[in-house]
C-alpha cells in the first residue's frame, strides 16, 4: 500500500490540479503518512505476497477509492502545511 500511495502521490503532486499546493518535501511526506493512516496497510513478508496483494489492489475501483483518500489528504495538509 505504501509503495502505491507514494507513486500516486508523486504523480498527483506533479500535476496541475495541485499547483497552488506546497510541494516540499515535508508537506508531501505529511501527505502520504495521513494517506496511510486513513487505508489498510496490507504489510506482506514476501515478494509472492506482495504481488498477489499488488494484483488484488491494481483494480480500477480500487485505485480510485485509494486515489479520493490522497485527495482528501492533500486538502488537509493544504490547509495546515509544513506541520508534524
Ligand atoms: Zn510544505
Amino acid at each position: 500500500m505504501e509503495e502505491i500511495v507514494r507513486s500516486i502521490v508523486t504523480i498527483l503532486m506533479r500535476g496541475t490540479e495541485y499547483q497552488t499546493f506546497c510541494k516540499c518535501a515535508q508537506c508531501e511526506m505529511d501527505i502520504i503518512a495521513l494517506s496511510l493512516n486513513t487505508l489498510p496497510a496490507h504489510y506482506v513478508t514476501t515478494e509472492q505476497g506482495r504481488n498477489s496483494v499488488f494484483e488484488r489492489m491494481n483494480s480500477r475501483e480500487n485505485l480510485e477509492w485509494i486515489n479520493k483518500r490522497i485527495i482528501q489528504s492533500i486538502h488537509v495538509i493544504g490547509k495546515y502545511p509544513h506541520r508534524n
